[in-house]
């Protein structure tokens, strides 16, 4: 793994640095962790210039606009992204709500198709279902193949004339699948559909670059990338923003109002009704320089080392099921131990200082298809290293010995 060192890493991790136990941290796809520097910038704003953006005229409240506009181009710059395309929100679930709304509702009809996939998160499922039944649009899906790949051998299948939205998720949260999600936008826009992709599970592992994926809309979270939770990210290309009703009102996001009506501010600005999440947006900007400070493909390359390290030692052992088995995949690996309820095995790793995912994992559909109830998952960032993964298996195999 080159220079890179888990173990110093964790320096920066107030929580390994507290910690009592030895910590191993294996639930990284659910939030990660949170670096010194990030609490720091949060302090910061509390303690040095806390007050409204946008607002105020006298000089510290001057200040906290300024930090907040340098977070979104540091954010902007990190993606690619002119800053007027970044739409600061709570989070990527409100982001793919945001679209939802204000594009889905005021742009679909019953003749049209909404398209997403077998392995969408709840997230970016539920929304779409509800813009379907509120337009009478219809929500076609594309099934994934046993290995985790989509099945795109005849996208001719499901990108049609009626086609008039695609979401698809980045990474899967649950089979660690890298999805094509560049060629995918590209068959949408062949039939002239917007898309939209969650890349929650990806933005933390991998470079992403608006203009080379070439999306209308593109969701992430920043707490599953060391930035405070309360935090996203809505990417729109700036044409699609402008011609958008805004999705709620109040706030900063009017030019002007009258007892009657009102006119929009500029973008990104209309889509940011009322106070934002200030304190939390200048906080992922900080965690977006901790992760450019690291090196994004030093990051990426741990994590698939990691994986292929894990991947090896579970498949050595007896009764595991490794659900999908992408050779590229992210850093996410969800399994069955034969005999062990996904929630016993994760509560008995806890006796061993082991956090581990048990459950559906938001993502019911891809259960049913897996043929399941619940699942365990396993997920790696920067502060994890191969001794997790050693323990992680010791504990797996003496737990199965136990329900043996
Ligand atoms: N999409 C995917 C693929 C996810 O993994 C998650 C979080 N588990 C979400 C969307 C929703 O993210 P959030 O809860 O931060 O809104």
């Amino acid at each position: 793994m080159g220079n890179f060192d888990p173990i110093q890493i964790r320096e920066d991790f107030p929580i390994y640095t507290n910690s009592e136990l030895p910590l191993v941290y294996l639930d990284n796809a659910a939030t990660t962790q949170r670096p010194q520097a990030v609490l720091d910038e949060l302090n910061r704003y509390y303690t040095e210039f806390n007050a409204n953006v946008h607002r105020a005229v006298y000089s510290f409240g001057e200040k906290a606009t300024a930090v907040y506009e340098d977070s979104r181009q540091t954010i902007a710059d990190f993606i690619g992204a002119d800053n007027t395309s970044i739409i600061f929100t709570s989070g990527t679930t409100e982001s793919i709500n945001l679209v939802a709304y204000a594009w889905a509702r005021n742009n679909l009809t019953s003749e049209d198709e909404i398209l997403v996939t077998e392995m969408e998160h709840h997230s970016n499922l539920v929304p779409w279902q509800l813009a379907a039944k509120a337009t009478r649009a219809s929500l076609k899906y594309i099934p994934f193949n046993e290995d985790g790949s989509l099945d795109l051998e005849d996208p001719d299948k499901y990108f049609t004339a009626k086609t008039k939205f695609v979401a698809v998720t980045h990474q899967s949260n649950v089979l660690g699948t890298i999805n094509p999600v560049k060629d995918i936008v590209r068959m949408a826009h062949d039939v002239g559909a917007v898309t939209l992709v969650d890349g929650a599970q990806w933005v933390p592992h991998g470079r992403t670059d608006m203009q080379d994926i070439d999306c209308d809309f593109y969701a992430f979270s920043g707490h599953k990338m060391l930035g405070p939770t309360g935090i996203g990210i809505l990417y729109g290309k700036p044409e699609m923003l402008e011609k958008m009703q805004p999705f709620q009102g109040g706030g900063e996001m009017i030019k002007s109002v009258t007892m009657e009506q009102a006119t929009w501010n500029d973008i990104p600005y209309k889509f940011e009704a009322g106070t934002p999440n200030i304190a939390q947006a200048i906080g992922l900007g900080a965690a977006v320089k901790y992760i450019q400070g690291i090196g994004l493909d030093v990051i990426q390359n741990h994590g698939r080392d990691l994986t292929k390290y894990a991947i090896k030692k579970l498949t050595q052992m007896d009764s595991i099921k490794i659900h999908g088995n992408q050779h590229d995949r992210g850093p996410v690996i969800s399994f069955e131990v034969t005999g062990v309820h996904p929630h016993d095995l994760a509560q008995f790793l806890d006796q061993d200082g082991i956090a581990i995912r048990a459950g559906q994992l938001c993502a019911q559909p891809i259960m049913d298809k897996l043929g399941v109830f619940a699942t365990n998952r396993a997920s790696f960032y920067i502060y994890n290293n191969e001794q997790d993964i050693n323990k992680f298996c010791e504990s797996i195999e003496k737990t199965a010995r136990i329900f043996a």
